[in-house]
């Protein structure tokens, strides 16, 4: 007998049907003999939908009162969910955030689950009942409601996952597991049976969306496997775990026979250059501290080498950071004079994802030659020991994404 979490994603309880299929899911993975904690999003769009409706009445709503708002939404998903199950003769039923145990910080909208007390949830489970809980939300030290910011409610997943020690963590949604790349850009795109956490981490970073990465994040710190699949889909989706464990799992792979996992994309990016900054100490540290005191997330960065005593600087950020970031410069332009701002919103950012880099020499080589024979410019480059990412050209973004993964031989056979 297991413990096993699953968590089901807005999509697949949007309507009506999709719920009875869901709760019989449900109902069969109980009658395996399993003990189930169930996690559900807000139906369909609900959660944009209630975005919309308090731009409706304020333009800036106060965030206790969005959070209010915003929890709703996992509200009608339990509820309707729930009763559903029950239909189907199995013990069931709904807690929201506060009465699962989800304890968060007091920052609203983007809170941090900061403990979990799994005591009622636990004793339920004795009780043979399936627990169904609102994904998203907890309650802070205020004894108020806080949402977990936007794709919430696989953190909860996981974070329940942790503090019960299940088994498994199972996050369901409407696509078939982590793929080598956006199977809407690349058809040949195959689906990856195992990653480990630091890949899912950084494809997740990189612009591939199956998964929250704070998720990813606790899943790694505290060993949760999870198992993303569709819900639709009979396919047993992607394992993330550890390295040492997805060695051991059947149909798994060799970790160092495969060089990629994946291609990953994100036109989500600015690129900011400044120009003809002096080359002495504490300039680069007063620009970025100045930034991250305004909480604007540098991503790559690059310093020139120095010519004339003068450097430059060339930095990106996500595109909703660009006017303040561009505010910002502009004050420490006009305080250094000599210097420059240049910003080009027309970039966009290819990686390549993978442990095998660790130990083939040669691969971010073999990434460049493929952007180069395809006549694509490289505006920028980083590294990490199991990823490659250039900043290139809007316009080639599709095509890069489509090269790397025919020239990394990513595709279906
Ligand atoms: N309903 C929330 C959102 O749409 C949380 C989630 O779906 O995970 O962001
Ligand atoms: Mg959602």
């Amino acid at each position: 007998m297991a413990l096993v979490v699953m968590k089901f994603g807005g999509s697949s309880v949007a309507d009506a049907e999709k719920i009875r299929f869901v709760a019989n899911k449900i109902c069969a993975k109980k009658k395996e003999g399993n003990k189930l904690v169930v996690v559900v999003s807000a139906p369909g769009d609900t959660t944009d939908d209630l975005l919309a409706m308090a731009q409706n009445v304020s333009s800036n709503p106060p965030a206790r009162e969005m959070d209010v708002l915003l929890s709703t939404g996992e509200m009608i998903s339990i509820a309707l969910l729930s009763m559903a199950v029950e239909v189907l003769g199995e013990k069931v039923i709904s807690l929201t955030g506060a009465q699962a145990g989800i304890a968060a910080d007091t920052n609203h909208l983007n809170a941090k689950v900061k403990k979990i007390n799994p005591k009622k949830i636990k004793n339920l489970l004795a009780k043979n009942h399936i627990v169904i809980v609102a994904g998203f939300q907890a309650i802070n030290a205020n004894g108020d409601i806080a949402t977990l910011g936007r794709g919430g409610s696989d953190l909860t997943a996981v974070a329940l996952a942790a503090a019960l020690k299940a088994d498994f963590c199972e996050i369901y949604s409407d696509v078939e597991g982590i793929f080598t790349t956006d199977p809407r850009i690349v058809k040949e795109a195959s689906k990856i049976n195992c990653l480990s956490y630091d890949e899912m981490l950084e494809m997740a970073c990189s612009g591939a969306q199956v998964l929250q990465s704070r998720s990813v994040e606790v899943a790694k710190k505290f060993g949760v496997i999870i198992n993303a699949r569709g819900t639709f889909s009979q396919d047993t989706g992607t394992i993330v775990a550890s390295e040492e464990i997805i060695k051991k799992f059947n149909g798994g792979r060799k970790m160092e026979a495969m060089l990629i996992s994946g291609v990953t994309f994100d036109k989500n990016q600015v690129k900011f250059t400044i120009i003809d900054l002096p080359d002495m100490p504490g300039v680069a540290s007063k620009i970025f501290i100045n930034l991250a005191k305004i909480n604007v997330n540098v991503d790559m960065i690059i310093q020139s080498a120095a010519i004339d005593k003068k450097n430059d600087i060339s930095f990106t950020v996500s595109k909703s950071d660009m006017k303040k970031t561009l505010i910002e410069l502009d004050k420490i332009a006009a305080e250094l004079k000599t210097v420059s701002v240049i910003c080009d919103e027309h970039v966009a950012k290819v990686s390549i994802v993978g442990v095998g880099m660790r130990t083939n020499p040669g691969i971010a080589a073999q990434m460049f030659d493929i952007l180069a024979k395809n006549n694509i410019n490289i505006e920028m480059i980083s590294t990490s020991d199991i990823k490659v990412s250039c900043i290139i050209d809007e316009v080639d973004a599709m095509k890069a994404v489509q090269v790397l993964h025919k020239g990394f031989k990513l595709s279906k056979k």
